[in-house]
């Protein structure tokens, strides 16, 4: 596990799509939880070093309807009890109620059409969902004053997860941080790419100081410099 700041935790070794470990009062809570169905069985070693176990898993948060981000949901609902929260928008997709939102296929140029054809993932094993989220709910029962940000685009109901008194955002799929920088989510999976950027504006102009992302390594400080530059890069 690597610590990022007080009580938050990255999760090194799984499958695509990271996972965080919150540590709270009552238990854990965790942000996304990767592709694979084994993930649980993946995780526990690392649990056990921080010493909890699988079943102190409390909440699960759902930044979007993604496979590699919801692939091991259903599992960790049958080894644990969590609290699952997602928004309203994204939470059919959870349930298995209706396949992910892809851009439409005209919509795409070049490679990025072409692995709309051959880019699958097997769609997630259907899964609970007790809360559904809306922009400024407040999570007090994960960290106090744990804020739910809408950033839309990359999903119908993508979200962001805010901590203001440590100006951390679990930032989801909004940017990934790949080793040359952040970038825009794959245009691939993407259906509202316009959406998307504004919804980088939006998490840019809330100042981050670490950013949390699904794919690529957490930025520890000055993640808002980062995250304005990029922006300031994008056709809005
Ligand atoms: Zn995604
Ligand atoms: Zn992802």
């Amino acid at each position: 596990m690597q610590p990022i700041t007080d009580r938050v935790y990255a999760v090194p070794g799984m499958s695509i799509g990271r996972i965080y470990i919150i540590t709270g009062d009552d238990g854990l809570a965790l942000v996304d939880t990767s592709l694979l169905p084994q993930t649980p069985q993946r995780l526990q070693p690392q649990l056990r070093a921080l010493g909890y176990d699988l079943e102190d898993i409390r909440h699960i948060l759902i930044t979007h309807a993604h496979p590699d981000h919801i692939g091991g949901l259903a599992a960790f609902q049958r080894v644990a009890n969590p609290r699952t929260y997602t928004h309203r928008r994204d939470a059919p997709v959870v349930r298995g109620e209706s396949p992910m939102v892809r851009p439409r296929r005209e919509d795409l140029r070049g490679v990025f059409r072409l692995m709309s054809y051959t880019g699958g993932f097997a769609p997630p094993n259907p899964a609970r969902v007790d809360v559904d989220l809306k922009e400024g709910d407040i999570l007090d029962a994960i960290l106090p004053g744990l804020q739910v940000v809408e950033t839309f685009g990359h999903s119908p109901g993508h979200v962001a997860f805010w901590w203001p008194e440590k100006r951390l955002l679990f930032g989801g799929d909004l940017v990934f941080h790949l080793p040359w920088g952040l970038t825009l989510p794959l245009a691939a999976f993407t259906p509202d790419m316009a959406e998307a950027k504004r919804s980088v504006l939006k998490a840019a102009e809330l100042n981050p100081d670490i950013l949390c992302p699904g794919h690529g390594a957490p930025i520890v400080g000055g993640a808002g410099a980062k995250l304005r530059a990029f922006a300031a890069r994008l056709k809005l």
